[in-house]
């Protein structure tokens, strides 16, 4: 059978009305400041770069009329890679963060009923990330916080970043863990691969099992992290991951398998992925629970991202839950 999902974007019908009205929550967007260098982007197509640069700082009809295009009455709008993380200075990194936070929040302000916010964190100086993590959620309503990969080479399951573990125990809010510029690429990794075909997929996952396995989530049990892109290939991996971590000489003390922390700490997003077969996989792995719709904009295409989940094949209740219920329980969004 043909799969229509593999459709491309540019020859896809545009006809489509939403028929659910969804939370997305990784919706990009930039301060001028810390607009993607072509450097940083290089690996894509520049005519292809040329029509997402624009959208990126704007937060106003152009946005308003994409989202209506999906049916996303709400999108959770985050700083977009590498942003604060490619900082190498921690107090240029603190003053941004405050600035691209404080950004952000006048945008949710003018648009109070479609955009909430994540938290952009200057982890080069872990008091400063948290002081300024809990004026985001305390004092500007935000619902939790995105990072962008490594902070200047260092993985969250460093000792020195477990206030922050702390912090979002305390506050009950979510790390979005998103990739950014991977500092280490394998040897294996060659320029067609690298960036989003598949170099910052294998970096955040791998970024992900490192808080497994170093335990960070016998610590922090309540601790709560959402992974974009389907998860990032893990929900189709658990089982190799179990079995192999069973033999290796080097495993840690976890109290339970990976897997089983996976399905209890971590939540998934369907962003850049608009994949059926990816889709049940996840389900039957995680539970639909446990997955949560978002787009990628203004990276993918947000009207195919919200046409495949109105038609994908799967249980009403179950879509209901992934477009929007999990969501709102997940961010309090009432
Ligand atoms: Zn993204």
């Amino acid at each position: 059978m043909v799969n229509q999902n593999r459709t491309p974007a540019s020859q896809a019908a545009t006809d489509h009305e939403p028929t659910i009205n969804k939370i997305a929550l990784e919706e990009h967007f930039s301060i001028g400041e810390l607009l993607p260098t072509s450097a940083e982007l290089e690996f894509f197509d520049p005519l292809v770069l040329s029509e997402i640069e624009p959208l990126l700082p704007e937060l106003a009809e152009q946005r308003l009329a994409n989202m209506d295009k999906a049916g996303i009455e709400i999108a959770v709008l985050s700083q977009t890679a590498p942003g604060i993380q490619a900082i190498a200075e921690s107090t240029e990194a603190s003053a941004m963060a405050r600035h691209a936070n404080d950004a952000l929040h006048a945008a949710i302000e003018q648009q109070p009923r479609r955009f909430r916010g994540f938290a952009a964190l200057n982890l080069q100086d872990v008091d400063a990330a948290c002081t300024e993590l809990k004026r985001c959620v305390s004092e500007l309503g935000f619902v939790g916080a995105l990072i962008n990969g490594s902070t200047q080479g260092e993985y969250l399951d460093n000792p020195r970043v477990d206030l922050l573990w702390s912090t979002l125990e305390q506050l009950d809010v979510p790390l979005y863990l998103h990739p950014g510029l991977p500092t280490n690429q394998p040897a294996s990794m060659v320029k067609e691969l690298d960036g989003a075909t598949w170099g910052w997929s294998f970096d955040t996952a791998t970024h992900a099992l490192r808080l497994i396995v170093k335990g960070v989530f016998d610590k922090h049990p309540n601790a709560k992290v959402i992974l974009g892109h389907m998860g990032e290939n893990l929900p189709f991996y658990l089982w190799r991951l179990d079995s192999r971590y069973a033999t290796t000489r080097y495993r840690n003390d976890i109290a339970t398998t990976p897997s089983a922390v996976f399905r209890r700490n971590f939540l998934i997003t369907t962003s850049g992925v608009c994949d059926d077969a990816a889709l049940q996989c996840s389900i039957t792995t995680l539970g639909p629970e446990r997955i949560m719709f978002s787009t990628d904009y203004p990276y993918e295409d947000i009207e195919l991202a919200g046409r495949w989940i109105d038609q994908a094949p799967i249980d009403p209740l179950a879509k209901t839950m992934i477009c929007r219920d999990t969501a709102r329980t997940l961010l309090r969004l009432g």
